[in-house]
């Protein structure tokens, strides 16, 4: 597993710096948050589906041991095969196993975070098969390398239109194109003689349904429908966290997870899929589902169990002002943004992804659009305080963190000190009141300048309004 979540620091320096992605991401900066809004605008009641939808994850997580027996039972009695992959490795084996007891030599796959966190596509190619990635993203990312994805809905937004266009010239020796929808139709037309050849489709799962035995897929562009419906053999992946209890419960999250990720009241496609053809019928004639635990049981066991309610809506990192400055990358494994500020130090371990939780102004974006009401910013403090127990952080960044916490302990001492710092700062920021260079090291100020302070601590000023008789605001 190859996590880069240590450099941090480092390569969000890099990002901050890089040009082309700045003009990225300001191309698409607040365009998901703008229709989140207008979505919740016109819906009568988001808060209640909110809290609708927290309940449903939490009950669900809460037995989840109880819930994925019983999607086992319906999944085989539907005639599906249930597998358990305990380590992101053992997802790679199982898959390679089914396709070889198949005789696939060509694997059509729509998205899939959790195979992401294995490395799927490199190990299927390893052992001499294909695997096209139909996502368009996904795509776009595949035939540059297997670049990472920077985003949970939409993988290469980082990339401009042009880059895509450059990249198809390359790839597909065609005419370079110039418009999206010219680029999107040479896509189908590529991928469409793919889902014809194919011998087995890969899938996700946004939802695993457990009194039907069925996986739900949420797509756009119809892909995983064709992943799914075309080859003989389809696999699908997900976490062990995925399952829902019914369909209903599904349907209330469909309300939600569209709503929250592009503002869209209902994704283009949805498929619920369930087990295999029958006799006379369409479908697939073999069905796997491959349910993954790789880390989740030791979160469920944790203070950090509620980032298991996710159902990567990416809102999340769509309202971080974070990611929004850096895109996903800098994160360095599968999971950007707040919730991935979570998630890949509980997989991948704390003393490697440390940097990530404090990755945050704790302004609680996230934690206000989150979907399924996960309190990020709460979670990210856990984590920050393991970091500080284990010792992982520098030691200059401990022991000004134990000067500040022993100030903060003596209410007058602390008052007296922000006096005197904010009178400092203030005379430091002068006339044009901006502070271009904070030591020690400088990283609070080497990409933008710091606003200096009034002078006055925020307790001066409340006590000078209570004194004259102002409400403090
Ligand atoms: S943490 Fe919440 S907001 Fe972020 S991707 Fe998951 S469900 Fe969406």
């Amino acid at each position: 597993m190859r996590v880069a979540s240590i450099e941090f620091k480092a390569r969000a320096g890099e990002k901050l710096a890089d040009a082309t992605l700045q003009r990225n991401l300001v191309r698409v900066k607040g365009k998901f948050a703008a229709k989140r809004a207008a979505a919740m605008a016109g819906f009568h009641d988001f808060e209640g589906l909110r809290e609708a939808g927290r309940e449903i994850r939490q009950r669900t997580l809460d037995d989840l041991d109880v819930w994925l027996g019983i999607f086992e039972r319906s999944a085989t009695a539907g005639g599906a095969t249930v597998l358990w992959a305990r380590t992101p490795d053992d997802i790679n084996r199982l898959v390679l196993e089914i396709a070889f007891r198949h005789g696939v030599r060509k694997i059509v796959k729509s998205k899939s975070m959790v195979s992401e966190e294995s490395s799927l596509d490199r190990a299927i190619e390893a052992a001499g098969l294909e695997v096209i990635e139909t996502d368009l993203g996904e795509y776009i990312l595949q035939i540059n390398g297997y670049e990472p994805p920077s985003h949970l809905v939409g993988p290469a937004l980082h990339k401009s239109k042009e880059e895509v266009a450059d990249l198809f010239h390359r790839r597909h020796k065609t005419a370079r194109k110039e418009g999206i929808e010219d680029l999107c139709l040479e896509a189908r037309a590529v991928l469409r003689e793919h889902y014809l050849t194919a011998d087995m489709g890969i899938s996700g799962g946004n939802f695993f349904v457990a009194e039907t035995g069925s996986v739900v897929l949420v797509t756009n562009e119809g892909n995983a429908t064709l992943a799914t419906g075309l080859p003989r053999v389809h696999v699908a992946i997900s976490g062990i966290e995925k399952i829902v209890p019914t369909l209903e419960d599904a349907a209330t999250l469909l309300r939600l997870l569209p709503r929250s990720a592009t503002g869209q009241p209902i994704s283009n496609y949805v498929d619920v899929l369930t087990g295999v053809r029958g006799e006379g019928e369409g479908g697939v004639e073999h069905m796997y589902y491959i349910l993954v635990d790789a880390g989740r049981t030791d979160v469920l066991a944790s203070e950090v169990r509620e980032a298991l309610r996710c159902i990567r809506c990416g809102a999340c990192m769509n309202h971080c002002p974070v990611y929004q400055s850096i895109g996903g990358h800098p994160y360095g494994w599968v999971y950007p943004g707040p919730i991935g500020s979570i998630l890949t130090p509980m997989y991948a371990g704390l003393e490697n992804a440390h940097p990530l939780p404090a990755a945050s102004t704790l302004c609680n974006q996230c934690g206000v659009v989150c979907p399924v009401k996960i309190p990020l910013p709460d979670l990210q403090r856990k984590l920050r305080e393991r970091t500080f127990e284990r010792r992982l952080a520098p030691w200059s960044e401990r022991a000004a963190l134990r000067l500040w916490s022993w100030v903060a302990a003596r209410p007058a001492l602390y008052g007296a000190s922000m006096r005197v710092v904010a009178r400092l700062l203030r005379i430091w920021g002068g006339r044009e009141r901006r502070i271009r260079r904070l030591p020690p090291g400088g990283g609070w100020t080497a990409g933008r300048d710091l606003p200096a302070p009034d002078g006055r601590t925020f307790r001066e000023q409340y006590a000078a309004r209570r004194r004259a008789g102002g409400k403090p605001r």
